[in-house]
């Protein structure tokens, strides 16, 4: 019986396929990391390896209790293809938050420490299922897969990735680089990974599940500060914005609707009608597409 898995770990991986335009994109995230202040580094490395950490303990688990481990299995094998798709995504595009902190900071908030607000930097609810998906993705390679049995022993596959990588130097996190290389990879993997699951979309039609829809993340809109009205017409619908009376003020921009007005535009798309700023969105894919080219602009220095 063919496992139902093969097909997203072949997206995920793009072996054999020629390498994107240059730069490549760990090109681009060395140098958008160049732009991180020095002074900032070793914590930002810290923080990595203590990430790094809590999910290697939890992978250990999984190893090691045959039921969770299972439990993890049975859940990743019942979740249809975009789901599966949409979870690794969000998983590589929380190493790429994590990696440079400048991308969930507000532009309104002063200080380097900025407030990360970003709700893809929380866990999926299918923390399991994603941990396993990942390992399965690093652990998995088509030679391998072509000489092992016809139902993989996945765990024991992953068993032995994860030893012979807690034994190889970075793994032992011997500096502060060991600690951001994991990071930058599976961030470089992020930006192929959306361009990949966005050209199989363009042949199969718009995924159902996954929001796709193209609307700004119910997170943001929820924390949109509240600006209060000076009379001036609301952009979208033209009717004055009572003085006094609460408006809200889009961020990053600044400009300023009916609270309604803004909700409803804001279900539909994620960006500012004036400007075209744009918020985030709960679509993993359009959401790797927008902070890509916010590292693009921070590599180039802007
Ligand atoms: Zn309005
Ligand atoms: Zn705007």
């Amino acid at each position: 019986m063919p496992t139902p898995l093969a097909a997203p770990m072949e997206a995920s991986h793009g072996h054999g396929h020629p390498p994107p335009p240059t730069p490549s994109s760990s090109e681009t995230l060395m140098a958008a990391l160049l732009a991180v202040p020095a002074a900032q580094l070793p914590s930002l490395a810290r923080a990595l390896a203590a990430d790094a950490r809590r999910l290697r303990c939890r992978l250990a688990f999984l190893l090691l209790s045959p039921p969770h481990f299972a439990r993890a299995l049975a859940r990743l094998r019942s979740m249809p293809l975009p789901a599966k798709a949409a979870l690794l995504g969000r998983v590589l595009l929380r190493s790429l938050l994590l990696l440079l902190p400048a991308l969930s900071s507000s532009p309104d908030d002063s200080g380097a420490s900025g407030c990360r607000d970003h709700h893809l930097l929380h866990h999926p609810p299918d923390l399991d299922a994603a941990l396993l998906l990942v390992a399965m993705c690093d652990s998995y390679s088509p030679a391998a897969a072509a000489a092992s049995p016809s139902p993989v022993d996945w765990r024991a596959v992953i068993v032995d990735d994860v030893v012979a990588s807690a034994l190889s130097v970075s793994g032992l996190g011997a500096t502060p680089w060991a600690a951001l290389a994991p990071y930058v990879d599976a961030a470089a993997k992020c930006r192929r990974f959306a361009d990949v699951v966005s050209a199989d979309r363009a042949v199969g039609g718009p995924a159902k599940g996954g929001n796709g829809s193209g609307g700004a993340s119910y997170a943001a809109v929820l924390a949109l500060p509240p600006a209060a009205g000076d009379g001036a017409p609301c952009p979208i619908c033209r009717d004055e914005m009572a003085r006094g009376r609460a408006v809200c003020a889009l961020r990053p921009c600044g400009h300023r609707f009916h609270w309604r007005c803004a909700l409803r535009w804001l279900a539909r798309r994620n960006t500012c009608p004036c400007c075209r700023a744009e918020l985030p969105s709960d679509d993993p894919r359009a959401e790797t597409r927008r902070l890509w080219r916010a590292v693009e602009r921070m590599a180039r220095g802007g």
